[in-house]
């Protein structure tokens, strides 16, 4: 099937510094920390006496790779599409003091299937730490079912179709950039500075 789905660009030059210097940094980090492992191993011959201790430095390499996430550059792209579900699911939090089922002993994680205009299907995933947890209803409601949002490179959270705005029931607008809400009347998120794109 042809691919439908038109060019987005991302205007706001606060958020694509944001997310170009996010990039910049997990390259860097990745590389400096690569290096070190190589240092450790062909010059100081760190683990050169035990098998096990040379393949602990190697998997030691792809710690930045798994926490940093530097091929998303590769394989980050943009793309717009219709929101299919939206569901919440409650995770338990683990805590040492007696269960309480309230906002502090819930994880709520908020998973969202999308449907691209060529048929792909992308899944986007919020798990909301627990001072997070008063959004996840917030998040529900902003990401309904039918709902066309725009993704763009570097960036966790979905922006909505700039036709279809509507103001949600919390009447809040999403940063696109940390995932926290903020008034309509206010140009810039309070939490991460970013300016909000609506
Ligand atoms: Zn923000």
């Amino acid at each position: 099937m042809k691919n439908n789905t038109p060019t987005l660009t991302l205007e706001n030059s606060d958020i694509i510094d944001r997310v170009n210097r996010r990039y910049m940094i997990s390259i860097i980090i990745t590389v400096l920390w690569c290096l070190a492992v190589l240092i450790a191993i062909f010059v100081f011959n760190v683990g050169a006496d035990s098998v096990s201790g040379t393949a602990t430095l190697i998997t030691s390499i792809a710690i930045p790779v798994f926490l940093l996430e530097p091929y998303r550059i590769i394989f980050d792209r943009n793309w717009a599409g219709t929101v299919k579900s939206v569901k919440r699911k409650d995770k338990p939090y683990k805590s040492k003091t007696p269960l309480v089922l309230d906002s502090t002993s819930i994880t709520p994680i908020i998973t969202i299937i999308i449907e691209l205009s060529n048929g792909e299907v992308m899944v986007k995933r919020y798990k909301l730490k627990r001072d997070r947890y008063q959004y996840a209803e917030a998040l529900v409601d902003y990401y309904k079912a039918g709902t066309v949002v725009h993704c763009y490179k570097g960036l966790k959270y979905l922006k909505k179709d700039p036709n279809i705005i509507q103001v949600n029931k919390f009447d809040h607008r999403l940063c696109i950039v940390c995932g926290n809400f903020g008034d309509w009347n206010h140009k810039e998120c309070k939490h991460c500075k970013s300016t909000f794109v609506e």
